[in-house]
């Protein structure tokens, strides 16, 4: 199982996680990203249909905010 949150510290609001996986992510009202599912938490399991646009979404975001983990955040 794969989870992920995004380290709201380092999110600059750029829009791009949310594009490219809106299943997962969302922003606030000041453009920072946080998990869909579980408000950033990141107890939530990527589903496999999303695992594939979460890895771009991974990959692609500029300041390394999106993280990932096998098991759930504390
Ligand atoms: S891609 Fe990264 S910097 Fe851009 S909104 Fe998402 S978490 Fe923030």
């Amino acid at each position: 199982m794969h989870y992920t949150k995004i380290d709201r510290e380092s999110c600059i609001a750029c829009g791009l996680c949310q594009l490219i996986a809106p299943n997962l992510y969302v922003y606030d009202e000041n453009g920072i990203a946080y998990t869909v599912k579980d408000n950033n938490a990141g107890t939530t399991p990527i589903s496999e249909g999303d695992f594939e646009v979460f890895k771009k979404a991974y990959t692609n975001c500029p300041t390394g905010a999106i993280l990932r983990s096998n098991s759930p955040f504390e």
